[in-house]
């Protein structure tokens, strides 16, 4: 496939339909990024897009990039390795494991080819000697930081809301792990948004999500806000509350969730349109942020 601006930038919109949502006269649609593409899918798909441009451009034909065992980020790179032609490599934190779990051995299948180092190394993957080192092993390399962070994403999430969408909806919701995908869809034309932080810590990320934005000189073009109540326990931590929630919705809707960052989020936007958080006819889009691979670590 052609890679170019506008490769993959299509996103279906569904309007979900149920009694909840009628009581409290809210609307609620959602951007299905999980559909971009069966393998390339995501908010991550933005988040690397211009990391990928460039490292075309400047002629770099391997990408490398960090995660844990079952990073959403690796295995979209993985894919866009093999949809776009460069070869990856995915720097794991922890030990390896035989066999591979499904997302690393889906990497793998796209060939990507895979670094283990230890929790501790993985922690001083930014310093020179670490990055030397790789280098040394695998060649010339264009690096993408892990989660595709960075202003390269940041400005990948700036186009996942579309110009229309932005008078047709009163409130954009997401979920929230890095806070990237927040910091592009605010500085960039939105209705006002509503993240859902799925780590624990109160408050912890508005305050990085401020700091990003600063660091980078951007400035947030409407009112945003992070609600950090819904991370039942912690990145990763579920509750079985929240797999019955999950379980429910994709009956009633047809539209899959995974426990990490979707269910999480929409669990917490339920909870708040039942509590009759939102004005009447407050019309909602939810970025589906993809990453439904990751359902299969819970199963
Ligand atoms: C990575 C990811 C997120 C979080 O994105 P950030 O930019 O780190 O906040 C949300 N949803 C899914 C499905 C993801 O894979």
């Amino acid at each position: 496939m052609a890679l170019d601006k506008n490769s993959l930038n299509s996103i279906p919109v569904h309007q979900i339909n149920d009694s909840d949502l009628d009581a409290a006269g809210v609307s609620l649609s959602i951007l299905r990024c999980d559909l971009i593409h069966p393998e390339l899918s995501g908010n991550k798909w933005f988040k690397l897009k211009y990391n990928l441009l460039a490292a075309k451009e400047q002629g770099y034909d391997t990408l490398l990039s960090f995660g844990g065992a079952w990073s959403n980020h690796l295995h979209a790179l993985a894919a866009a390795g093999k949809l776009f032609d460069f070869n990856t490599i995915g720097v794991i934190r922890g030990e390896a494991t035989a066999p591979l779990n499904p997302c690393l051995s889906d990497a793998v299948g796209h060939g990507m080819k895979l670094h283990w180092v230890s929790r501790e190394e993985y922690r001083n993957k930014k310093s020179a000697d670490f990055i030397n080192a790789l280098k040394a092993k695998f060649g010339r390399f264009f690096l993408i930081p892990e989660g595709g962070s960075g202003l390269a994403g940041i400005t990948g999430c700036q186009e996942i809301i579309q110009a229309e969408q932005v008078n047709e909806y009163d409130l954009i919701c997401l979920a929230c792990g890095t806070g990237t995908t927040l910091a592009g869809i605010v500085s960039a034309a939105c209705p006002p948004v509503l993240g859902f932080q799925v780590l624990k810590g109160k408050g912890y990320l508005a305050s990085e999500v401020e700091s990003l934005l600063s660091d980078k000189q951007l400035l947030a073009r409407n009112s945003w806000s992070i609600n950090d109540t819904y991370h039942f326990g912690g990145y990763g931590k579920v509750k079985p509350e929240l797999l019955t929630f999950i379980a429910n919705f994709e009956e009633r809707t047809n539209i899959p969730l995974e426990p990490v960052y979707s269910g999480k989020m929409l669990f917490g936007l339920y909870d708040l349109i039942k509590q009759d958080y939102f004005q009447k006819n407050t019309r909602v889009l939810v970025v589906h942020g993809g990453g439904l691979q990751g359902a299969r670590g819970f199963i």
